[in-house]
């Protein structure tokens, strides 16, 4: 009963293998890493290196490019140099299907440029000629001392596989239902493909896998089934999860359950930008989910309540919006100048009712003034009331005073 436990928390983290992608460590115990891709086109080097920056800006700590033509390739090498003038040193992984045999092999400064390379084991190079391309890539990266991701993905499943899985179950005395199958079939391509790349000489401890599935419940079993046969380092993440709120709750259900329960040393959340939108989104989404669930500490957080007709203004939702996007916009300075500031809580709150309360649990906090209350916002540092702010100003002040307890 978790009611009677002293102290909540998630499980134990399943024991992995650890990973070293560039500088990076995966698995093995290590804090669990922020990773996103960029939208680009890997061939407009300019575009592709200021959104790498932008991404790990915001704390991206590692970045996926696609690797998908020849253009591609030739300007990974350029993308890396790119980087580095601007002092950027995330590690890089190249997104490969279909002919990343090839492109590896005919763009060598490609491979030496990238850390890892995501192979997709359900379209590796062409049918018949399949095995020996997959050696090929993994024999590439065995010489560059490179990191391997074998992605599975319910979208592209190797096909002759899921096929000979499912005779079998129809021949079998106790069918499964087909969609457990495809389950099993997803877990057995990542674990089939990582047994044969050890046997080809790539080891445990340069191989990431992951199996990729757009629903939550299914996400959530395979991921649960792939961790109980194995202990290669895992990549979480929940395809297509779609747009705005839909593609946020979906993946934040389905990876907070399994990181609940110890699974998971690397995450993405794949969401679909708003026409225009920002691709940083997914980063944010990622660091919250592991922030706000306890695994790690990114930027300061802000509580706010959700207001309510006790709220008397939009001053309250104006002040909570202008504290968190102030916070989001120093951090990158900040990170360097107050080591840490991510461990900051601040409390933003809409009126008496809790705003007292939540304010004293914040290092430091404000309660505005509701409906019918005297027009006056105490302010809570370290859970004791040092100042009463009134009029106008009260955003402004509460500011400074936000300022000056991180510059203490
Ligand atoms: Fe409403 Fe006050 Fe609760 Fe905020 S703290 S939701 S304003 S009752």
């Amino acid at each position: 009963n978790p009611l009677q436990n002293d102290i909540a928390g998630p499980a134990p983290r399943h024991r992995t293998t650890q990973v070293m992608v560039g500088n990076v460590a995966v698995g093995g115990g290590a804090p669990i890493v922020v990773q996103s891709m960029t939208n680009t086109d890997t061939a407009d080097v300019q575009g592709t290196v200021d959104q790498i920056i932008r991404l790990a800006n915001t704390g991206s700590e590692l970045v996926r490019i696609t690797v998908d033509r020849e253009e591609a390739a030739a300007a990974v090498p350029h993308i890396r140099d790119g980087l580095r003038k601007r002092g950027v040193t995330v590690p890089l992984i190249g997104d490969f299907h279909y002919i990343g045999h090839k492109l590896l092999a005919e763009y060598p400064a490609c491979a030496e440029a990238l850390d890892k390379y995501r192979i997709n084991p359900g379209n590796v190079g062409f049918k018949d000629k399949r095995d020996s391309q997959f050696a090929d890539i993994v024999e590439i990266a065995i010489k560059n001392n490179k990191a391997v991701r074998i992605g599975a993905n319910w979208g592209s499943l190797d096909q002759e596989l899921l096929t000979k899985l499912m005779e079998e179950n129809a021949n079998s005395a106790t069918p499964r239902d087909a969609r457990a199958v495809t389950r099993e079939a997803m877990v057995q391509s990542a674990l089939l493909s990582a047994a044969r790349a050890e046997e080809i000489g790539l080891p445990k401890n340069k191989m990431v896998l992951s199996a990729k599935v757009s629903s939550v419940q299914d996400l959530i079993a395979v991921y649960q089934d792939l961790a109980s046969r194995s202990d290669y380092a895992i990549h979480l993440g929940l395809t297509e999860a779609g747009m705005g709120s839909k593609g946020i709750v979906a993946s934040a259900a389905a990876l907070g359950i399994l990181l609940q329960q110890g699974i998971g040393d690397t995450i993405r959340i794949s969401l679909t930008p708003e026409p225009g939108g920002d691709r940083t989104l997914e980063v944010q989404v990622a660091q919250e989910l592991l922030q706000t669930m306890g695994f790690r500490t990114f930027v300061p957080l802000v509580a706010a309540c959700p207001g309510c007709g006790r709220t008397t203004s939009t001053t309250f939702q104006e002040l909570a919006r202008s504290i968190q996007d102030f916070i989001r916009t120093e951090m990158p300075e900040w990170r360097s100048r107050y080591p840490g500031v991510e461990n900051l809580h601040v409390a933003v709150m809409g009126c008496i009712v809790n705003g007292p309360g939540e304010s004293k649990h914040a290092n430091i906090g404000i309660s505005l003034p509701g409906t019918g209350e005297t027009p006056a916002a105490p302010v809570f540092v370290d859970g004791q009331k040092v100042k009463t702010l009134r009029g106008p100003t009260i955003a402004t002040e509460f500011k400074a005073m936000v300022i000056d307890y991180i510059e203490k």
